[in-house]
This record gives structure tokens, C-alpha cells and sequence, in this order.
């Protein structure tokens, strides 16, 4: 056994006992990767593998080598292997390195982001809020006009009222009048007076509130609304 030593593969080491030709060494196929008792036994089937360039099946003959030159052989190109491994290794390594980097990255841009939005929703807040000013102050303008007017109309009225009450007095006085002379001489000009007063009451009256009491004014937020509903991150170009 001593000579076919390869490693201390056991298995190895019983294939080199070949009952039927002694002192054969044990062999093994390059094409087909088979092992046989020893290269004799080999030649004696066929090669079923195309792994060493045989075409056609089942007709190759195997390519026998001695099983200590194939363990050699495959020794080294199992130490490429693993050196190849060692570095593919040291690359996968690396590259979970920068993974996990990427994750500290990914959080902090999220920060970054998260303060970008936070500061554009406190802009449109802001805005909002203005305009908020702006449209109340609009309406309390608004308000002030309506009650200038309406104060405006009110002292007029009031001012036709006392002129009203002042007649009413002077014709009051006047039919306590008992000379018949007298009082036709001024009768006619004070049923005029109070004819006259009684159309411009009725005018006044009549005509109503110069104002209404109503703000004929709306605020229709809906497009504002879809606007907001429709806000979203879209991806830059
Ligand atoms: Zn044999
Ligand atoms: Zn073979």
C-alpha cells in the first residue's frame, strides 16, 4: 500500500488492493471522474463520462491515470479552489461591510429627507396661516364698510325723523288755532310740508337697508384640498 499513498483517505487506500491484477495501482478516469481497482480493470468497460473531451457515448474508452497522480492533481486544484474561495470570501466580506455601512447611510439621508419635508409642510402651514390673516382682515374690512353704510343710513333716518317730529309738533300747535283766518292762511303750506315729509319717510322706509346684512362672499377650499390630497414624492429625473 505504501507506494500508492495519497493523504489518508482509507477509501482511497482500499482501491489499490486489485484481487485480479496484484500490483496494479489504482487508477482513476479523467473523463469520467470514476475510480477503478487499477488501470487493467478500467480498460475493460466503457467510459460513460465527457468530461475529458470524449464524444460519443458510451464508445470512449477511459483515460486510466494512477490514483496517487489524480489525488495529486486534485489536490492542487482543490488548494485553487479554496484559495479562489479565500478571496471570493474576502470580497463577500467587504462587500456585508459595506452593506451594513448602507444601512447607517440609508437612515441618516432618511433624516435629511424627513427634515427637507418637514420644513416644505411648515412653509405650506405658514402660507396658510397668512392667507388665514389676510382673508380674515378682508372680511372685518368688509364688515366695516357694511356698518359705515348702515350707520350712515341710520343718521339720515334718524335726521328725517326729528324734522318728521318737528312738523308733527308745529301741526299739533297749529290746530289748536282758533282764528279761522289764521289758520287757512298757513294750512295749506303745512299739508304740503307734511305730504312731502310723509313721501320722504316712505321713500326711506321703503328703500330698505342700504346693506345686507349677509357677506355675499365664500370660500370654496376644495381645490386647495384636492391639491393637498394630492401632494406625493415623485422621483427626481
Ligand atoms: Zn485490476
Ligand atoms: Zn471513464
Amino acid at each position: 500500500h505504501g507506494s500508492q499513498d495519497c493523504g489518508n483517505d482509507e477509501d482511497v487506500v482500499e482501491l489499490n488492493d486489485c484481487r485480479r491484477h496484484p500490483g496494479e495501482p489504482g487508477a482513476f478516469c479523467l473523463s469520467c471522474r470514476g475510480s477503478f481497482a487499477c488501470g487493467l480493470c478500467a480498460g475493460e468497460e466503457p467510459c460513460g463520462g465527457g468530461g475529458g473531451g470524449g464524444v460519443g457515448d458510451g464508445g470512449e474508452r477511459h483515460q486510466p491515470v494512477p490514483l496517487p497522480a489524480a489525488c495529486k492533481a486534485q489536490k492542487t486544484e482543490l488548494s485553487q479552489a479554496l484559495q479562489s474561495l479565500s478571496e471570493q470570501a474576502k470580497s463577500g466580506s467587504e462587500f456585508l461591510q459595506r452593506l451594513k455601512s448602507s444601512s447607517e447611510r440609508i437612515k441618516s439621508n432618511r433624516e435629511v429627507m424627513a427634515a427637507a419635508v418637514t420644513e416644505q409642510f411648515d412653509s405650506l402651514v405658514s402660507a396658510l396661516q397668512s392667507k388665514k390673516q389676510v382673508m380674515l382682515s378682508q372680511l372685518a374690512s368688509e364688515q366695516e364698510h357694511k356698518l359705515r353704510l348702515t350707520r350712515d343710513q341710520a343718521a339720515q333716518c334718524a335726521s328725517s325723523l326729528a324734522k318728521a317730529t318737528g312738523l308733527l309738533q308745529l301741526c299739533v300747535e297749529l290746530l289748536k288755532e282758533t282764528e279761522p283766518a289764521a289758520f287757512i292762511a298757513v294750512s295749506a303750506a303745512m299739508q304740503d310740508r307734511a305730504a312731502g315729509m310723509q313721501r320722504s319717510l316712505q321713500r326711506q322706509t321703503e328703500s330698505g337697508p342700504r346693506v345686507s346684512e349677509q357677506f355675499e362672499i365664500r370660500l370654496d377650499p376644495e381645490p386647495v384640498l384636492v391639491a393637498i390630497n394630492s401632494l406625493a414624492f415623485s422621483e427626481p429625473q
